[in-house]
This record gives C-alpha cells, structure tokens and sequence, in this order.
C-alpha cells in the first residue's frame, strides 16, 4: 500500500459540558483530522489529539499541523507499507524526528485505518485485538459544590459507568473523593492529579484512607524518579499518564517502582504500533493498563475501542459514548454503550467508513492538501 494524498483537517466542535481541570477550563475541542488516501482509493482516517495549548504535553494543534506538513507527510513519498509488521514498525522511520508524538500518532494512526480499509480486515484484528467488548469509566472535572458533585456522580453509575475518576488538586482533593465514597460507597473510583502535587507530595497522604484504585500522575509530567520515592510512602497504587511516552519508559518505571498502573493514550506514545509495544511491556511487567482519552471526537473514540482489544487492557477506559462531550458527532452512528457501561469493539475495516463528511465539513475552519 501507498500514500498518495493527505488531508489536514482542524476542527472545532463545542463541548457539551466545560471541563475544569488543574490545567484550566475546555469548552471547545479544537483538534487536527489526518485523512489519507491510497494509491488504491482507500480511505483512513485519525484524529491528532495535540489540543489548541501545550499544557497536557509539548505539543499544541499549530506545532502538529506543522511538523506533520513539513515533515511527517512528505517522508512517506514513495513508502510501501505492504505488511502488518511493516506497519506496526512504521513509525520507527521517523526516529530521527524527536519527539511530537501526537503529530506521528495522528499520521500513523491514518495509514493503519487506511490499511484496514485496502485490505478489508477489521481493524482491532490487524492491532492483534481479541476483546469484543470493553468497560468505560467516566472521568469527573473538579466541582466545588459537592451536593451537585454527588449528583453527577450518582447520574454517571445510573448510565452504566464500570468506574468514576475525578479531577483533583491541592486543597480540592480528600474532601470531594470522599462525597463521591459516601454517596457510592462500592464504585471503584480513582484521581487524576495531572501533574498538581509537584513539590507537595506530603499532601497526598490524607488520600490514602478514600480507598482509590490509584492516583494518576500526581508529580511532574516528566518526572519517573520522584514518582517511585512517592510510591513507596503511598498505599494507593500511583498511575502514570503524562510521563510514559514509550515502551522503554514503562520498563523505566517499573525498574524503580514508580507506578503500579498504566494509562495509555495512543497520541502520547505515537500511535497504534508504539501502543503495542507499550501493551506488551505493561503485561509483561505485570502493571495494570488501560486506555486514558483525550475528549476525541467519535474518529479517536472508535480507534480507542479498537485498541481496547488488546487483552492486556485490564481496567474500564475513558473512551465513553460521544454524547459525554458532543451534541453531534463526526462519526454516525455516534459512539454509544451496547449495554450500560460497556462499548463493543465493532468490526470496522476502518473508522473512515463511519466519518458523516457532511458534518465534518461543517467543523472544518482549515485545510491542507499534500499530493505525494
Ligand atoms: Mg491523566
């Protein structure tokens, strides 16, 4: 298979529901759509996660459309992409270009749809997917109103959520995890800290009597080695999000005992191939895993649920239904539970046959063309 043709697409959707984080308020997902075409006329498409600023990684929706232009895109002239190792192995082309994971997954991640699409295979089978149905946690903004707080909670255990994650931070923690145990006193339930306890580890050890499945990323983004000093004066197993970009950095971190738990999120570690490897490290190492999000439109929740077929995928996902975030979807039908609380790996040879163009036309506010 060859490329012959890439679309940059950005796209703006209005969030249903602000969400606050540590980093600040969303209330518009702005993102990059990567669609490929192959010499063939297959079509694949994926969804560059970088968001509008730089405060969940380096990267920002300008820097990936520009290292993907100049870059990415123009390195495949020419490429064959014959097999499935040859695309599982596809990113290590880009070795010399550092870092910009999300720029390589969002491209990466294309070529893989496309494939699907060329070869007429489901795509979770070409991943090595075995799974059919996969659970969905909800993830919580901070609310200091615990009364509505609860309610909300109350509301997503109702709609069939397998666990609840709430966004914490310095002086908004203890005290919202344990409204969320009073009213639920059975959910699993788990904290993000996103990067928040940098220099005010001390503060986490009042979490250790809420009984969470695990803390994510309470230290700095880049940081594995204060993590594993933390790690050994917590009970609660630490997650690590923001700091594991690669295979080798879960080998890192579970040589000094820096975490328990993995979140993988295919943007951040460069797409489905380096996705593998890390699921394959994760299992081998014996660390629980499971699949973060990034409130992707319905084009990174299905290749989430795709990837959420890999076994090692222990834990309930991020990746929930797409009316969580959006009144309307680029993908029709939109992401929706099978049953309460579960998402079914469909058989899809690629998430572009599900893409509705017209409305992805009417998010568009800018795009590129490059004929290879
Ligand atoms: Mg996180």
């Amino acid at each position: 298979m060859r490329v012959r043709k890439c679309t940059l697409r950005r796209v703006q959707m209005p969030l249903r529901e602000p969400v606050k984080t540590s980093y600040g308020m969303h209330a518009m997902k702005d993102v990059t759509i990567v669609i490929v075409e192959t010499e063939k006329g297959a079509v694949g498409v994926a969804e560059c996660v970088a968001m509008r600023e730089p405060t969940y990684t380096e990267e920002t929706v300008s820097t990936a459309w520009h290292v993907l232009t100049d870059f990415l895109v123009p390195s495949m002239r020419d490429v064959d992409i014959n097999e499935t190792r040859g695309l599982r192995y596809m990113s290590e082309r880009w070795g010399r270009i550092r870092g910009n994971w999300m720029a390589k997954a969002g491209l990466e991640m294309a070529i893989w749809d496309a494939y699907a699409a060329e070869t007429k295979v489901p795509l979770y089978q070409l991943l090595g997917g075995t799974v059919r149905e996969v659970p969905a946690g909800i993830s919580l903004g901070m609310n200091s109103d615990l009364d509505a707080l609860q309610e909300r909670a109350r509301r997503a255990v109702a709609d069939g959520f397998q666990r609840i994650k709430l966004k914490i931070a310095p002086g908004a923690d203890v005290e919202p995890l344990m409204a969320i145990r009073r009213a639920l006193p059975d959910i699993p339930l788990m904290a993000d800290a996103n990067s928040a306890y940098e220099g005010c580890a001390q503060l986490l050890a009042g979490l250790d009597g809420v009984g969470l499945m695990m803390i994510e990323q309470p230290l700095a983004y880049d940081d594995i080695v204060d993590h594993a000093a933390l790690q050994d004066k917590l009970r609660t197993p630490i997650c690590l999000d923001e700091s594991i970009r690669s295979a080798n950095d879960v080998r890192r971190a579970a040589m000094i005992g820096a975490c328990k738990v993995i979140n993988l999120k295919p943007g951040r570690v460069g797409g489905f191939g380096s996705s593998i490897a890390v699921h394959d490290e994760a299992v081998r190492l014996g660390l629980g895993l499971w699949c973060g999000g990034m409130y992707e439109t319905g084009i990174g929740r299905l290749h989430n649920i795709a990837l959420c077929s890999l076994p090692g995928f222990g834990l309930p996902t991020d990746t929930g239904p797409s009316d969580r975030y959006f009144e309307s979807d680029i993908v029709d039908p939109p992401v929706t539970f099978h049953r309460p609380g579960f998402l079914a790996v469909e058989p899809l040879c690629g998430v572009a046959s599900r893409v509705n163009w017209k409305r992805l036309d009417d998010f568009t506010v800018q795009s590129n063309t490059i004929v290879l």
